[in-house]
């Protein structure tokens, strides 16, 4: 039957649409819980239109790229409502169903409209109206038509200082074809690589898009090192399960070698010719990290991370997709490059912050990541010196595989941590004279220093000496931040800048003062303390040009810089061979914070900023300065390391019933006057259920932002189904209430932060 209506309506005008038409199920990318029934042509469905197929739709007054999630015979809606679909897309933008599922069951354990999730893992250019070529990717490769005599020929003209020209055509020699991010990747740039095209030596191709298939030879066994035993037994543990799903943490102190576990997993899996997911924070994205994948396996390497155009991240995405990269190196939202015959998943520094969405679609790309292992059956591999509260948790509880690397990998030694109470010192510009001596030491014996302050610009805040007026960025109600060397005022909060004031704006007074100290203020002073010796700044501030990053960084292992002075950004990932001395100018803060996950933070940041000392075979020394060191959790962490601290914190956590141990989601709402989100998380509050804990609505620490007042409401359970009910009731009543529109609301499940 449904035959012959295909065939009759095949004879007629494909435009005019009959009743026998079929209905599909549209999710498009509005901010809306439900999916769209469109009209389709019975012959598209057939051929074109199948589940996660991309479609072109009317929608309002515009035309909205949508991802088919059924088809069904029967519409809900009366017919004579129902729109017809304008085009069906090409099929290389196509979700397999299996990923349309999955993206489903995201969007329903976040909350969050399936239309938003789906456009999240699609790459920016797919879901554009304006058509994309998704064309070949550009490769090079050697020149063709050259025979070896004319090749030798032309690379004998190139000047014998051309150095990395010459590396550049000797790293073609072994590869047939290499994408532009693959020669980045090895460290070359366009310059290089035009001038050889230009010699005649390289030529311009497409890449063949055929699958990655494994060949000996393209697994470098040089630079190996020989494995610990501690690294074989991992490896082999996991290495014999590689068939099926299966999670494992790497709980590997820092420069054990989780690495080199990595890459040798890794080898296993590339050896079936099947394809490897490595997620990495975003800061991990160095060229160091890049390097050792690139040095140990000459195979096909995607990259997904913010700093790529959106054409390559539409290459990476592709290339996945077919099959052809065997390797895909991706930051956070990369967590959803489809497969074609996906083998492992690597999540590298697990309890990295930057996993978690914070806008938006609120997602945790390593929890995502387990979902989806668990969905394709294949292996998970977590790693970290810190391992998040939450993963130490599903240790304990035997859902992941537990391994341990207790000694660094070849010579190098742990460092000594030591606190330093500041108020028992004489500070001098936030050094204690005791961080002083240390400095000078390591100096003398041109060893490299490295400090940590995480906060950004001259002075927190700057204030008035007669009145103590405090200058605020008045959107938030927080002190701006001096940046001197902008000549601004900065408020961190909302981005919003000025002038330098001049003067009181309460008492008229010009004798201004700065209150604390930040980077910039920092790398002056050192500067006046050691002016014999070169200090670099590396903050967001001073890394804000493209490249910059990597510059500094190569400086520092040129041993051009004698301190670095750095945030956070400075203690994720990076090897410094000659840092012997670090030292955390203030760990205070996290101390006695709001939120409940300041202290874990705090550990993990100290562990890993520990970690960048003493990288190779020298002794490295660690100082924290604070003035409260008889503090219980500085103690157990100086003294008997992060496991310890981790263990106690959680025995903490479970008998003040908080997460991991029970289940939380935050609502958030603003709006301009203080009573709307009030009152509207007020009046949806009720309806979270007796079972579920409620607290709120409370305005947060940081009540006003960017002008807009916020306000807070907090529900856990100890059972997550329960939780997800009362946030399903709550997210029902939010789009009844008559004020819904005049108040931003969001719901965040497992929320990381707290404070905002
Ligand atoms: P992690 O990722 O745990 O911080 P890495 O994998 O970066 O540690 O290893 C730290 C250093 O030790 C690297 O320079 C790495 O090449 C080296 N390394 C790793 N495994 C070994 C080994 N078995 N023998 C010698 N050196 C090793
Ligand atoms: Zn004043
Ligand atoms: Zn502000």
């Amino acid at each position: 039957m449904v035959t012959i209506q295909v065939i009759n309506l095949a004879n007629e005008n494909d435009i005019v649409l009959s009743d026998k038409d079929i209905f599909i199920e549209v999710a498009l990318p509005v901010p809306m819980r439900q999916t769209f029934t469109y009209r389709a042509d019975p012959l598209l469905v057939d051929a074109q239109i199948v589940i996660g197929a991309r479609v072109l739709v009317p929608f309002a007054n515009r035309q909205l790229i949508g991802v088919v999630i059924t088809t069904h015979q029967q519409a809900g809606l009366a017919t004579d409502k129902i729109k017809s679909i304008i085009d069906v897309l090409p099929s290389q933008g196509n979700f397999t169903e299996l990923q349309v599922q999955f993206l489903q069951r995201v969007s329903q354990y976040y909350h969050h409209p399936v239309g938003e999730v789906i456009a999240s893992a699609l790459p920016t250019l797919l879901r554009q109206v304006e058509p994309v070529d998704i064309e070949p990717t550009p490769c090079w490769s050697k020149h063709s038509q050259l025979t070896v005599a004319e090749f030798e020929q032309c690379k004998a003209q190139i000047s014998a200082n051309a150095h990395q020209q010459l590396a550049l055509l000797d790293y073609f020699a072994d590869q047939k074809q290499l994408t532009w991010p693959e020669i980045r990747m090895a460290g070359f740039n366009k310059t290089q690589l035009n001038a050889l095209v230009n010699k005649g030596l390289l030529e311009q191709g497409q890449v063949t898009e055929q699958r990655y298939q494994f060949q000996s030879g393209q697994v470098q066994q040089a630079n190996k090192p020989r494995l610990s035993l501690e690294q074989s037994l991992v490896i082999s543990a996991i290495g014999s399960q590689l068939q099926s799903f299966s999670c494992h943490l790497i709980d590997g102190v820092t420069g054990s070698g989780k690495t080199e576990v990595y890459l040798q997993l890794i080898e296993k899996v590339l050896e079936q010719n099947k394809q490897v997911l490595v997620l990495v924070p975003e800061i991990g994205l160095t060229p160091q990290t890049l390097g050792r994948f690139e040095k140990r396996f000459a195979v096909p390497v995607a990259l997904h991370h913010s700093a790529l155009s959106d054409k390559e991240r539409l290459q990476t995405w592709l290339q996945s997709k077919s099959g052809r990269a065997a390797i895909v190196i991706a930051t956070r939202s990369g967590v959803f490059t489809p497969m074609l015959n996906p083998g492992l998943i690597v999540i590298d520094e697990e309890h990295d912050g930057s996993f978690k969405q914070q806008e938006g679609f609120r997602y945790h790309a390593r929890d995502i990541a387990v979902l989806r292992a668990r969905q394709l059956n294949i292996p998970i591999v977590l790693g970290s010196a810190t391992p998040a509260l939450e993963t130490l948790h599903n240790a304990n509880a035997k859902k992941y595989q537990y391994h341990q690397l207790t000694k660094r990998a070849g010579n190098s030694q742990f460092a000594d941590v030591e606190l330093i109470d500041m108020s028992k010192d004489v500070i001098e510009f936030g050094l204690s004279s005791r961080l002083k001596l240390a400095i000078e030491q390591t100096l003398a014996k041109d060893e490299q220093v490295l400090l940590f302050l995480n906060r950004r610009g001259f002075a927190p805040a700057i204030s008035c000496q007669e009145c103590h007026w405090i200058c605020h960025c008045q959107r938030c109600d927080k002190p701006y931040t001096l940046h001197q060397n902008q000549g601004l005022l900065m408020c961190h909060h909302c981005g919003s800048q000025k002038r330098i004031v001049k003067q009181c704006q309460q008492c008229g007074s010009i004798r201004l003062k700065t209150l604390g100290q930040g980077t910039e203020q920092l790398e002056q002073r050192l500067n006046e303390l050691f002016p014999n010796y070169s200090s670099v700044r590396i903050d967001r501030d001073s890394t804000r040009k493209k490249g910059e990053l990597a510059r500094l960084l190569q400086q520092v292992n040129n041993n051009e810089h004698h301190i670095l002075v750095g945030t956070q950004m400075l203690a994720k990932g990076h090897h410094f061979a000659n840092v012997t001395l670090v030292a955390v100018l203030d760990v205070d803060g996290a101390l006695f914070s709001y939120d409940f996950r300041a202290p874990e933070h705090m550990a993990q940041l100290l562990v890993q900023v520990a970690g960048r000392a003493g990288r190779e075979s020298k002794k490295g020394k660690v100082y924290v300065q604070t003035h409260y060191p008889d503090h219980p959790l500085l103690q157990d962490l100086v003294n008997n390391g992060y496991g310890h601290f981790a263990q106690f914190a959680l025995t903490e956590r479970q008998q003040a019933l908080m997460p991991p141990y029970t289940f939380q989601a935050l609502f958030r709402a603003q709006a301009n006057k203080p009573q709307l989100p009030q009152s509207l998380l007020r009046d949806v509050a009720q309806h979270a259920g007796s079972e579920c804990m409620v607290s709120g609505p409370i305005p947060p620490p940081m009540e006003k932002k960017a002008g807009k007042y916020r306000y807070h409401l907090l529900l856990q359970s100890a059972q997550r189904k329960t939780l997800h009910q009362a946030v399903q009731q709550i997210i029902e009543q939010i789009e009844q209430h008559p004020n819904k529109n005049k108040v931003r609301w969001s719901v965040d499940i497992d929320p990381q932060e707290l404070t905002w």
